[in-house]
């Protein structure tokens, strides 16, 4: 770490989501000091019930970060990944003990996850961290970046040298050098919690059906977190129904795993896409999280894949003189770093959803077969159990 870099507090994020707010977490760990800039209330997101799925090495830099024996507790352990196919006999399952890790992965609410980033945050001098302020304009050049942002009525604006935007792509989306490449699959996504008749021991389903792949993930002592994806016009009904005929419907879908289904919880629907954002020439302004790439959430890939941008752009920020801090070729390299990952969680995700959501003639029979022999093949599947723990 370079010593002049401290407390500079030159480095502005841009967003306190999960991602931004690692970011300035593991820069604080290191005595680098950041001013984050967080549109909501403080507080606000501490409720969002929503279920991250939380990769096996997510939680090494929670634990890093100090933060995992809060986190804990309150995070559901994913021991073993049953896949299968409506309408065949093929199936795989990964089990964590044959890969001697503690856990494939962890089921971890929005909420729970900021409650205990925002606490760890306001113990840290180094970071300013800013509620109620919403970046409004961004500009870059050859020496710095500058963002306008709103707070308290009044508009403000911030000079820095390395500008980190981190809006989760909900916001900021004009800005000169930033492209967004965009894929609609034209599914939607229906989220809620269900609870089922046999517990869940641990086990999240991954369940392809023609229609799109589903997931139910084990979340707290007895309820499963839903993603159901699916055609738009398949889904957006499914809101509308009594809880009865939802559970009937999804109990048809989902067959009989953990019994019959016993109640649902609020039903919510979002549009999927593939995302990715190029830059060119933006010295001093650097994008990572769900700003940088949008993922189909069937792998549990994206959340994690924003987690390791922050973690490799603050060990970059950390190993980079002050005065080439948000340099071209600061920036090209961290890019570089970051490649791999995010194409192939991209290239992943892009595969499974059309592999399993195609009914050309054969396409079933052969997706079967596929599991069966994916089965067997040890070294595929610890490939695959390494690529969702680690991104590897
Ligand atoms: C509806 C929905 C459901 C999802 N379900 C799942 C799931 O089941 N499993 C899973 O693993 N992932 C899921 N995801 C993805 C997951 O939520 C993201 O991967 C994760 O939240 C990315 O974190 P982030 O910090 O990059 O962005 P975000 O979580 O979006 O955080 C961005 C932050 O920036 C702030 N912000 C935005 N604009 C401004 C501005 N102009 N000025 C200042 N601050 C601003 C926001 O208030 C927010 O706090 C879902 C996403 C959505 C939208």
């Amino acid at each position: 770490m370079q010593d002049a870099l401290k407390n500079t507090g030159n480095i502005v994020i841009v967003g306190g989501g999960p991602v931004g707010a690692v970011l300035a977490l593991l820069l604080a760990k290191q005595g680098i000091a950041c001013t984050v800039l967080e549109a909501r209330k403080q507080g606000a997101a501490f409720t969002e019930s929503r279920a991250l799925a939380l990769s096996f090495g997510s939680r090494r830099i929670l634990e890093r970060l100090g933060i995992w024996p809060q986190l804990s507790p309150r995070a559901t352990a994913i021991n073993t990944i049953h896949v299968s196919q409506k309408g065949s006999i093929g199936r795989s399952v990964l089990h964590a003990h044959d890969y001697q890790q503690e856990a494939l992965g962890y089921v971890l609410s929005y909420g729970a996850l900021s409650e205990a980033l925002d606490t760890a945050l306001a113990e840290q001098p180094e970071v300013n961290f800013i509620f109620e302020a919403s970046a409004e304009t961004i500009t870059h050049n050859t020496t710095q970046a500058s963002v306008t942002y709103s707070h308290q009525n009044q508009s403000h604006t911030l000079d820095s040298t390395l500008l980190v935007l981190a809006d989760g792509g909900r916001s900021l989306d004009e800005i000169a050098g930033l492209t967004r490449e965009t894929k609609e699959y034209g599914h939607d996504a229906l989220i809620t919690k269900v609870r089922a008749e046999l517990p869940h021991n641990n086990i999240a389903y991954e369940r392809f059906t023609t229609n799109g792949p589903m997931a139910l993930l084990p979340n707290g002592e007895r309820d499963f977190s839903l993603v159901w994806t699916g055609r738009k016009d398949l889904i957006e009904p499914l809101l509308t129904l009594s809880d009865d005929a939802f559970l009937a419907q999804f109990h048809a879908q989902f067959g009989d795993r953990v019994g019959r289904f016993l109640s649902v919880e609020k039903r919510m629907c979002f549009p999927l896409r593939l995302s990715q954002l190029k830059t060119s020439n933006t010295q001093h302004l650097v994008v990572i999280g769900n700003a940088a790439q949008t993922m189909h959430p069937v792998a549990g890939q994206g959340f994690n894949v924003g987690l390791r941008d922050a973690g490799a752009l603050a060990k970059q920020i950390a190993i980079t003189p002050v005065l080439e801090l948000g340099s071209s070729e600061m920036l090209a390299t961290y890019q570089t770093s970051r490649k791999t990952d995010t194409r192939n969680g991209l290239l992943f995700t892009d595969f499974l959803v059309n592999i399993f959501s195609n009914d050309i003639l054969g396409m079933p029979a052969l997706r079967s077969t596929g599991l069966g022999l994916f089965d067997l093949l040890k070294p595929v599947k610890k490939h695959l159990v390494s690529k969702m723990s680690f991104g590897k």
